[in-house]
């Protein structure tokens, strides 16, 4: 009786795999996983706030001269290295974000804990950043000649009020060269981002006459109405289908405990699937944030312009979405089937936002590696398997980018 195979993998990845190309490259990658992960130690350990990428900007460049390619720092402060392909205009871009989400200050030191590394930004996006690092050293490895052009950049301004700077100048600049955008963000490679999640972000000041506690006791408070306003707006109920999200991440105001506050700010970060809904958000916020200057004034007795109300962006960030019968899609499904990773489609907020909302064929995957807590300051990583995201990432760049005949 003849034994049922399992589902043949797909022939043109196989086939692709199997050129002596991609068989060095997966042998540099098999050697060299533990050298990437001690560089990905050393990249999330030298600080990158928003705003602030230079100095891990140099050390990326760095990485990437060691290995053939020639990178260079744009005037947005990305790393951009290209590798010509014998088609003059087409590109297939891979972007990795230098930035974290951690202020200026935290103190970012990576403790080893048996097989996991933890410290803030060593997923997020240590992972993405050594991933890019892997996939230059194992291209310039495999000396492979493309058809389409493959530009790596480690990019600024994803993260915080960045407002995906980054990835807006590298898509002005290539434009309608870019036949596929892929961003290298975390580590986990059981997903693909093809839906790029809206956002808004604000600050909101009030602002008053200020006083003493005592002798302007009764004077209307920023810091009473701002927390009013917020109070109010956790009431609203947003979606679960569009799923909708808000945060209110950062509260400052007042200079002294005996003084009646001249000034009082929140930042909020509003997201949506729908843009729709996000402007429907974005409207309760507004008229939130009103009623609790109203109920100030109300509360202390006081005339309209007592307080004043701003709303500042922080950012915008556009939605878009893969069509599912994209080719950019196939081919990664193509090479997950012949890596035997299973992987499903999801949403999130990346720079793959900005291409998409273009029309541009845009995902996000990560680079391998498992991780957690992004965000928070006990991130952590594990390297095991990180091979297989590495993999995963060349055999997709060299798919996409054609073997040169
Ligand atoms: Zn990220």
């Amino acid at each position: 009786m003849a034994i049922l195979s399992a589902r043949p993998t797909d022939d043109s990845v196989a086939r692709l795999a199997a050129d002596p190309c991609c068989a060095h490259a997966f042998a540099w990658i098999e050697r060299n996983s533990g050298w990437l992960t001690e560089q990905q130690i050393r990249l999330t350990e030298i600080p990158a706030p928003e705003l602030h990428e230079s100095r891990r900007a140099e050390a990326v460049k760095a990485l990437l001269s060691v290995c053939g390619w020639k990178p260079n720092i744009d005037s947005a402060g990305n790393v951009v290295a290209e590798r010509p392909g014998s088609d003059k205009h087409d590109v297939i871009l891979f972007a990795a974000h230098i930035d974290t989400v951690f202020p200026e200050g935290t103190e970012i030191k990576v403790k080893r804990e048996t097989r996991r590394l933890v410290g803030p930004g060593i997923s997020d996006n240590g992972a993405g950043l050594s991933a890019l690092i892997g996939l230059a050293h194992a291209l310039h490895e495999s000396r492979v000649q493309t058809e389409k052009a493959i530009v790596l950049a480690a990019d600024v301004g994803e993260e915080g009020e960045g407002n995906l700077r980054g990835i807006r100048r590298l898509v002005d600049t290539y434009g309608s060269r870019l036949s596929a955008v892929i961003a290298v963000d975390g580590p986990s490679t059981d997903y693909i981002t093809t839906h790029g999640i809206a956002s808004r972000r604000f600050e909101i000041s009030i602002s008053g006459p200020g006083g003493h506690s005592w002798s302007n006791f009764g004077a209307p408070n920023p810091i009473a109405a701002l927390a009013r306003g917020i109070v109010r707006f956790s009431d609203v109920r947003v979606p679960a289908d569009p799923r909708t999200s808000y945060n209110f991440g950062v509260v400052e105001g007042g200079s002294a405990v005996n003084s009646i506050p001249t000034r009082a700010s929140v930042k909020v970060d509003l997201r949506s699937e729908d843009e729709a809904e996000l402007h429907r958000v974005e409207s309760a916020l507004r008229e939130a944030m009103q009623a609790g200057l109203r109920d100030e004034l109300a509360f202390t007795d006081h005339p309209r312009d007592a307080l004043a109300l701003s709303f500042r962006s922080l950012g915008t960030r556009p939605a878009g979405k893969l069509p599912p019968d994209s080719p950019l899609l196939a081919t990664i499904r193509d090479v997950d089937r012949f890596l035997g990773n299973r992987s499903r489609t999801e949403r999130s907020s990346t720079d793959a936002n900005l291409p998409l909302s273009l029309g541009i064929p845009a995902v996000a995957l990560g680079g391998g590696g498992t991780g957690g807590g992004a965000h928070t300051l006990d991130e952590w990583f594990d390297p095991t398997a990180r091979e297989l995201g590495l993999k995963r990432l060349l055999l997709i760049a060299v798919a996409l980018a054609g073997l040169r005949a």
